[in-house]
């Protein structure tokens, strides 16, 4: 609780009151879709089927194929089960083998049309496991199988043949079935098809141009000083840290700072080091400032501003606070490889006590770093074209 309290601001700076927030919502703004969901929420532990759905929809199959074994699970397919609970019809008998209730089962797996499909498809060890499950266990297990059975991934071959068993059932039952010699040879074959073109798309999708650059810190320019900030936590939220570090147009160090915050939210964190760096910054009497940062997302917000009602606007406002004084201040994005020292910075912070830690002069333990960042290699990485 102390280490929460700890990240708390009281602002006292910009003489901004406490304003109320959605909290609902990330940035604090109401909306009709999060009130509903607020007012409709049920908390009784429920089936979780995210990671069924996500399973269907990963399938290779087309995609009326993934819709169709959607519905299935849904449950929705009208049967004469389904007819008859709905005083639709009056028997609830399978009309093709005229030998058991037409469930979903039944229709997909049981009904002899389809098992005898079923049976020449599947390995002998398979075939008792298979008939044996309840529906969605069945459609579960099996269109999370990825095992390559006759060249092409049994998930795909299930799918296609639970799809085209259901339009040959549709066609028998509606009298517009076109023969098909082999059902077994066709489902074999379309299934290959479809793995063998979904291998040639997503081949040459899968291929996202990136090359490979050195990146290395790269002083300001003359007459400039350089500000980078990082941070390190244990967690979102959690532990949270931040380093930064001012230096000129040699690479020295003018200031720094490392700050132990206490536990607070990734992006409070990442505003946190910048409004940091800029205090310490401006307080050096710096009057060009070029200010590298690691977070897309901080680079949006000082660039853009944010709305009143977010979260995070009182600390944004902060930063605003000292962007808007009589200095020149350029904000731009970093990677990694060259803000390697404000993440020393930061990872050091941990061994601090909770607060604020001014550095008028390099800490031992990232002197390497400082040297490096002047001398040291630039760091390969891959960049996206
Ligand atoms: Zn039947």
């Amino acid at each position: 609780m102390q280490l929460k309290l700890m990240s708390m601001v009281v602002d006292t700076v910009t003489g901004a009151r406490d304003r109320l927030s959605w909290g609902e919502c990330s940035d604090g703004s109401f909306t009709v879709k999060s009130a509903y969901s607020l007012l409709s929420r049920d908390m009784a532990p429920k089936q979780n089927m995210g990671s069924f759905f996500l399973r269907i929809w990963r399938v290779v199959a087309h995609e009326r194929v993934r819709v169709f074994l959607w519905l299935v699970v849904n449950q929705v397919l009208m049967t004469n089960v389904e007819r008859q609970r709905r005083h639709l019809g009056d028997s609830g008998l399978c009309t093709v083998c005229k030998s058991g209730d037409e469930t979903i089962l039944h229709i997909l797996r049981d009904c002899p049309a389809m098992s005898g499909v079923w049976i020449r498809l599947l390995p002998p060890q398979r075939r008792q496991a298979f008939f044996s499950k309840s529906l969605l266990e069945w459609i579960y297990s099996n269109v999370g199988d990825e095992k390559e059975i006759g060249e092409c991934p049994w998930a795909t071959t299930f799918s296609q043949a639970v799809w085209w068993g259901w339009k040959w059932r549709c066609g028998n039952v509606f009298g517009e079935n076109r023969r098909c010699r082999d059902r077994v040879r066709f489902i074999k074959d379309l299934s290959k098809d479809v793995w063998a073109a979904h291998k040639k798309v997503s081949g040459s999708l899968s291929q996202v141009v990136r090359v490979e650059r050195m990146i290395a810190w790269i002083p300001p320019m003359v007459g400039w000083f350089k500000l980078n900030t990082d941070g390190a936590s244990h967690g979102n939220p959690g532990l949270a840290t931040a380093g930064g570090v001012v230096r000129d147009g040699e690479g020295n160090w003018c200031s720094g700072f490392a700050l132990n915050i206490g536990i607070c939210s990734a992006p409070l964190a990442e505003l946190w080091r910048v409004y940091y760096g800029l205090y310490i910054a401006w307080g050096r009497g710096i009057t060009r400032l070029e200010l590298e940062v690691d977070s897309e997302m901080v680079v949006g917000f000082l660039r853009t501003g944010i709305e009143d009602s977010h979260p995070l606007s009182f600390l944004v406002r902060l930063c605003h606070g000292f962007l808007s004084k009589d200095w020149l201040v350029r904000v731009s994005h970093v990677y990694r490889e060259a803000n390697r020292l404000a993440d020393g910075l930061a990872n050091y912070a941990f061994s601090l006590p909770l607060g604020f830690h001014l550095f008028a002069s390099s800490p031992e333990s990232v002197n390497l770093l400082l040297l490096e960042d002047i001398n040291g290699p630039a760091r390969p990485r891959n960049v996206r074209l």
